[in-house]
């Protein structure tokens, strides 16, 4: 990497670092998109598998230990969770998928909640769908990819609990997953390996989102 390459990256993670030093905060949990808060400023939501490591990977970006659940019943949260740190940046915590029992009605329900999410979120910059990392893309994991290419929302592969994956190991998944999606219309082509436990792509993940509040200029 050369030095100009080197100076974009360490302004990116450090305005990360600004933004997610604020004390962030649960808003509300919305049952229908109607119940979620106005669109001022931006906002990117995260969605995934259920016990893809969701929560955790919002605990871990927030640096907010409980701030979401990190413990509950598989494919039993269908709600909204929204949460923020002032006015600039909101993250949205879409309902889990592909629970295995019921997984056809899963899926149906989870597309029918996100789309009527992603109608009228003009401030929506990007879904991060998370992957675990020892498994890759499912089925149920192409399905919801489908509907975000099908509503043309830009979103990017997250791979979680890159810790319990030898390095060697996260290249050949980090490698197929990015094969996956290449076709994909509405897929970012880098994919984010991380990890909630050993703290790995956490700084980056919350560059990234700096980068989008800036860019819209509601960065402070
Ligand atoms: P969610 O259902 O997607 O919100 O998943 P959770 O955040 O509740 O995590 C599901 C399980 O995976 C829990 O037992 C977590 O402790 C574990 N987990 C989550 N992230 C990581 C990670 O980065 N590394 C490891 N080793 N385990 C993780």
């Amino acid at each position: 990497m050369n030095d100009d390459a080197d100076a974009v990256r360490a302004a990116a993670l450090e305005a990360g670092r600004l933004l997610f030093a604020g004390p962030w905060r649960f808003v509300l949990g919305a049952a229908t998109p109607a119940a979620l808060p106005p669109t001022d400023g931006v906002e990117v939501a995260f969605a995934g598998r259920s016990n893809v490591g969701k929560s955790s990977l919002i605990n871990a970006v927030t640096g907010r230990r409980a701030l979401a659940r990190t413990s509950r019943t598989p494919g039993q949260t269908r709600q909204l969770n929204v949460y923020d740190a002032g006015a600039r940046v909101k993250l949205v915590d879409l309902p889990g998928y592909g629970y295995a029992r019921a997984a056809k009605r899963d899926v149906a329900e989870w597309t029918r909640a996100v789309f009527d999410y992603l109608r009228g979120r003009a401030n929506l910059r990007r879904v991060y769908v998370l992957v675990d990392a020892r498994h890759g893309l499912k089925p149920t994991d192409e399905a919801a990819l489908d509907t975000l290419d099908e509503a043309a929302v830009s979103y990017q592969l997250v791979l979680t609990k890159a810790d319990k994956v030898k390095a060697a190991d996260l290249g050949t998944v980090v490698a197929a997953t990015a094969a996956a999606i290449a076709k994909r219309p509405a897929a970012h082509p880098a994919i984010i390996p991380t990890s909630a436990v050993s703290g790995a792509g956490i700084a980056d993940l919350r560059g990234e989102i700096a980068a989008f509040a800036s860019e819209s200029g509601v960065a402070a």
